[in-house]
Order: C-alpha cells, then structure tokens, then sequence
C-alpha cells in the first residue's frame, strides 16, 4: 500500500501531498562539519516518505509505519524540547521540526504526518536527517514558508540539536536537503555553501558499496562529545577559531605548537585528523572535477587510517571491511559515519563488486560476527515532492 493510502486509512481523508528526502552516504570528511570544514556526502537512493494535510486547529498527529505504536497527538504551541514524544522517542524528530519551524517565527498551525522509511536506522546512513528533512520540506510547502533548502537544513539540524537532543552538525541535513543526482555535494560548513561535484559512478564503470555493519558499540555518543571538546581545545590553543582555519601546509608547525603547549597527546591526533581530512575533501574534489574518480580510492584509504589511528573512531567490524575489501581488489574503501559502528564505503570496479562483497561476507562469518547488509550508493537527489 501506498504511503498515501496508508495516511487516508489512518487519519480517514486523503493526504494534501507526499514527499520525499533521502538519507546520505558521506565519502570524505568526517567530524570536519562542526570544525566548520569541508564534507562530501551524497544522498542515497533510500528515502523518508510523508504524506501530509495541513490543520489549523494547533493539532500535531504524527504516525510511522515503521514503528509498532498508535498515532502520537500533541499540541504545536505545547511542544517542549527534550520530551519523549512517541513510542522509543521517535516522533520528537517530526516534532521538533514544527518546534524549530515555530520558534524561527513561522506559523505552522497543526498538521496530520504519516511516514514511512527505506533508510536503515542507525547504521550512520542518517535515517533521522531525511526524517527531518522531509517533515521540513512538506512543511515548507503546505504553510508557503518560502525558505530555500539551506535553511530548511539549518532548522532540521535545530530539531535535532536542541529538540531532541542530539549534537549533530550539518552535514546530515544538508546532504538530505541538498543533494542532485549523479553528484556528491561539496559543503563548506562555515557559510553553507555547496557545489554539486559530478560523481557519475556508473558512467565510468565504478560502484560504491555500502557495508552496513549492523552494530552500535555503546561508546558511541560520549566519544563524539570528547572528540568535539578535543577539536576546541586544539583550535583555542592555536589561537584560530575553529580548526578549519589550520591551513594543510601549516599542519606541522601547528602540531610543534600543541605538542609545546603539553596538551593532551590526543588533541594532537584529533587536530591531524581534521587538518588532514579537510585537505582529503579538496584532493577528491580535484579528482572528480578532472573526471579521475578511480585515483579517490587511496584517498579514503588514508581517510580511514586517520579515522582509525589518529581518531580513533573505528571498530574491529569496521576495519575488517576495510581490511578485506581492499585484500580482494576494492579501489578504495574506508569507514563512514560517526564511528564505533554504523557502515563503511567501498569503491570498487563494476566487474569486482560482487568478489568484493563475498570477501567481505566471508570475512565476517569467519569472525563470528553477523552479516553485513551490503548494498550500491547510487549518487540521488535530495528532498523532493512525490505527489
Ligand atoms: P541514523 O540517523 O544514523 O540512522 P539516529 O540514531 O540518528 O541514527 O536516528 C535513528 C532514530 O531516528 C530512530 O531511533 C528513530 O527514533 C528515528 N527514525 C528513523 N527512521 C524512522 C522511521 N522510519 N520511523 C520512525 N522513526 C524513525
Ligand atoms: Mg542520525
């Protein structure tokens, strides 16, 4: 059944629309957004679907067909930040969404919501951006906002953050958001600009592979928080205000001046690793633009060995991926996401992807660990109206 037949069975009358936006995939630059540097991500062909009716009674219904739990009823103008809204928390997303729409000034007067998803949760493909992404964009439609998609992205990203709870950057949003298809979107993180960098994988032969691990080691959500602290530290003692300022040519004398300062020796991997991962952006892009998409792959290799060694990120599921994609002839390969889990991205030939992947499937079942799920990240556009 439709999504929109699911919303007129549910709430008893048809849908005013239904939207789309997808979730992401990032090639390189990991945990350079809040140091207002450079990401790569592109959006997957997985979607977040709403079918949506405006109301004007300051009625909020939120439903997921993903989710085993009746229909969630709030008030708009009775929204609170931090609450738990819907069975396991999940509708504070959809919420908080109408919160940071109402809070910037806009009057959103209610709305009946039903969803429904492809991307998988959890698994860092960003199954909560395109939820947001999609409640913004429906939104911004069906009230006339008029607000371009930079700032749909930016109020998503408020949803999360102070909504919910969760102390994510940009990037997630703004790859929902923004994307095109057959291109990877170059996002400069201090001013929200973006270019739309041509990554037409089928065009040259190439396929990107998602591994999704399937786990979530618990350390997850401390480690962010410490790697960000870290990052501040390391731009307050070099004097820039955030590390995007440490230009790569200089990245020697500025690790001399930590080391001088006696910080903390991992500051000093944590400032390598973003210095090193912004200029990784701006090496990939000039293979992209010069239509040289295969010589990337040492390029994640190094993003990942970054991810491991300096910020120590990885896991063992993680790094066995890597390990064993690249043993079996993948170009390139490197985990993706926030870290301790979630999935990595394999560049490998079109004639080498099935090889690939039963090396990779092989691998894990030697380890003992569960199968990955493992699927192509076909470069697709980002929010959109279906109907
Ligand atoms: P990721 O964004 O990497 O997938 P998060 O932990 O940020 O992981 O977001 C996952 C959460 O988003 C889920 O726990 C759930 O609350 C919410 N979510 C995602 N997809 C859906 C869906 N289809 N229906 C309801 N809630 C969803
Ligand atoms: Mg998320």
């Amino acid at each position: 059944m439709s999504v929109a037949a699911q919303f007129s069975e549910l709430y008893g009358y048809e849908p005013a629309g239904v939207w789309a936006a997808p979730g992401r995939v990032n090639l390189i630059g990991e945990y350079t957004d809040f140091n207002e540097g450079f990401v790569m991500p592109l959006a997957l062909p997985h979607t977040a679907v709403a079918a949506v009716a405006k109301r004007t009674d300051g009625v909020l219904r939120l439903h997921s067909a993903d989710i085993d739990a009746p229909i969630t009823e709030l008030r708009v103008d009775e929204l609170t930040p931090l609450s738990k809204y819907g069975q396991g928390g999940w509708a504070a997303y959809p919420a908080g969404v109408v919160w940071a729409l109402r809070d910037a000034g806009h009057e959103i007067t209610g709305a009946d919501i039903h969803l429904a998803s492809t991307v998988p949760t959890g698994a860092g493909l960003s199954s909560s951006a395109a939820l947001e992404v999609v409640t913004a964009y429906a939104l911004n439609e069906l009230f006339a906002l008029g607000l371009d998609r930079p700032r749909l992205a930016v109020l998503a990203q408020r949803a999360e953050n102070v909504f919910v709870g969760v102390p994510c950057g940009v990037m997630d949003q703004m790859a929902s958001a923004c994307s095109t298809e057959g291109h990877a979107l170059h996002l400069d993180c201090r001013d929200l600009s973006t270019r739309q960098v041509p990554f037409d994988l089928a065009a040259q032969g190439l396929e990107l592979l998602v591994v999704d691990t399937r786990v979530k080691h618990e350390l997850g959500d401390g480690a962010y928080a410490e790697r960000r602290a870290g990052c501040e530290e390391g731009a307050r003692v070099l004097g820039v205000s955030h590390l995007r300022d440490v230009a790569y040519d200089e990245l020697d004398a500025a690790l001399a001046t930590l080391e001088q300062a006696q910080v903390d020796e991992k500051v000093v991997r944590y400032v390598r690793h973003i210095v090193t991962d912004d200029h990784r952006v701006e090496q990939v892009i000039a293979l992209l633009d010069a239509g040289d998409v295969r010589s990337i792959g040492p390029v994640l290799g190094q993003g990942h060995r970054s991810l491991r060694d300096d910020l120590r990120i990885s896991c063992p599921e993680l790094d066995l991926v890597v390990d064993t994609a690249t043993a079996a002839g993948a170009i390139g390969a490197r985990m993706t996401g926030g870290g301790f889990g979630g999935s990595a991205i394999v560049l490998v030939e079109n004639a080498d992807a099935d090889a690939v992947t039963k090396s990779v499937l092989a691998a894990f079942e030697a380890a003992g660990y569960a199968a990955p799920r493992v699927f192509p990240a076909v470069p697709s556009a980002g929010a959109r109206r279906e109907s």
